[in-house]
């Protein structure tokens, strides 16, 4: 059965997942279909807790972003299709001393079509391990990094409104709000 992807304002959303520890066939299996429900929703990254699991879990694919960026994975510099779908437990992002700070408009898959700019610095490395509790190191930038900093907060129940400076906050304001009396309508039906 497919995953559903939840909407804020479920209490799920700001819960700081537990780290992975058991690299089995369900850890396999749940990886799997976040990776097809990020697909379906044309999404290039998922967190666990965005289908109602508080987990240090996310998913990115960025074969199909239109968007400049670099990076190398263990030291080289692999090909996407060699690694995405990419599976990332327990990473840990570490910004690189003294890499800007960029601004994009970003957008998450538990806020339908809502948008605003964050600002965020632009190299980091990651650590992290595979699905199958192999350990690696990432270094990667622009769209990439941006992805990778949006899910990890994720996996730390942190949300990309709370990124958002005051201003560009207060324009998204009235919809954050529609959009949790809407999730909150839906729960209540169940
Ligand atoms: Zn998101």
């Amino acid at each position: 059965m497919a995953l559903r992807i939840v909407h804020y304002n479920e209490p799920v959303l700001h819960a700081k997942g537990e780290k992975v520890t058991k690299f089995n066939a369900d850890l396999t299996k749940l990886a799997l279909e976040m990776i097809e429900a990020m697909h379906d929703a044309a999404g290039i990254g998922l967190a666990a807790q965005q289908v109602g699991r508080s987990l240090q879990l996310c998913v990115a694919d960025l074969r199909d972003a239109d968007a400049d960026f670099t990076w190398e994975l263990d030291g080289a510099r692999p090909p996407l299709d060699l690694f995405m779908p990419l599976v990332l437990a327990n990473p840990v992002v570490k910004v690189v001393p003294g890499t800007p700070e960029t601004t994009y408009e970003e957008g998450c898959l538990s806020f339908p079509k809502i948008r605003g700019n964050v600002i965020r610095p632009d190299a980091i490395t990651v650590t992290f391990q595979d699905e199958n509790a192999i350990p690696h190191t990432l270094a990667c930038n622009g769209l990439f990094s941006r992805c990778i900093q949006h899910e990890v907060d994720h996996l730390n129940g942190v949300l990309f409104i709370e990124r958002m400076d005051k201003k560009v906050r207060a324009t998204i304001t009235e919809e954050v709000k529609a959009l949790a009396r809407q999730t909150k309508a839906e729960a209540e039906k169940k």
